[in-house]
């Protein structure tokens, strides 16, 4: 199989983030995802529509840079790029990175789903968050999962419950602005957004993290 015929249709791309799993990451947002769960905050992302094309291991070698832990694959669905997304997990992880992959599937579904790269995905993942967002189960205080039904699986020895423990004292939120849009990423409690009354305060260029308030 050539690069060519498994393009990853990417959404949106962040580089240098800390809310989307350990140490400072690059997050892939792919473009399209069925599961549909209500609430879903990247709406967005649903259709199966063109958006950016990438060749995944070069995507890889363009966001595996030094300073990078690694990367981070959310969605849309990034089971239902399942190849293309193997492939940038693998590259990435040939250059040291690691792979934080999100999906709303289960991990019993995952587990048990036959198709070789899906289990190709998995196996160049190190850290799985699996499961549906679940609005009435909404994020619990921990930095990385939206919903507390979403299951933290540690597929190599590089992360563990130490790591997720230590969300606690993490950034859960960064924004950005560029004068006229509010870019934003994370996953924050209703009184998060609540508690920082500021917000829309941001001027041109300027970029802010915010921190849980307990
Ligand atoms: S799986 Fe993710 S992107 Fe898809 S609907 Fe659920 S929360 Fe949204």
């Amino acid at each position: 199989m050539t690069d060519h015929e498994t393009l990853l249709n990417v959404a949106a791309i962040r580089v240098g983030t800390r809310v989307n799993g350990p140490g400072l990451r690059a997050a892939i947002w792919v473009q399209g995802c069925t599961l549909r769960c209500p609430g879903c905050f990247n709406p967005g992302t649903h259709p199966h529509e063109p958006k950016d094309f990438w060749v995944p291991a070069r995507l890889a070698e363009r966001l595996a840079q030094p300073g990078i832990e690694g990367i981070s694959v959310l969605g849309g669905e990034p089971f239902q790029q399942a190849a293309a997304c193997a492939r940038l997990a693998m590259r990435a992880r040939e250059l040291g990175a690691s792979v934080v992959t999100y999906s709303g599937y289960t991990w019993k579904y995952l587990r048990e789903c036959g198709l070789t790269e899906v289990r190709a995905l998995l196996e160049a993942t190190d850290l799985l968050i699996a499961g549906p967002y679940v609005a009435a189960q909404a994020t619990d205080g921990n930095g990385w999962r939206g919903s507390a039904n979403q299951e933290f699986v540690f597929l190599t020895g590089r992360y563990g419950p130490v790591d997720i423990d230590a969300t606690a004292n993490l950034p859960v939120m960064e924004m950005k602005s560029d004068g006229r849009l509010l870019d934003w990423t994370g996953i924050p409690a209703e009184t998060d957004l609540e508690a920082d009354c500021s917000l829309m305060a941001l001027g041109s260029n300027s970029s802010r993290t915010i921190y849980r308030i307990s």
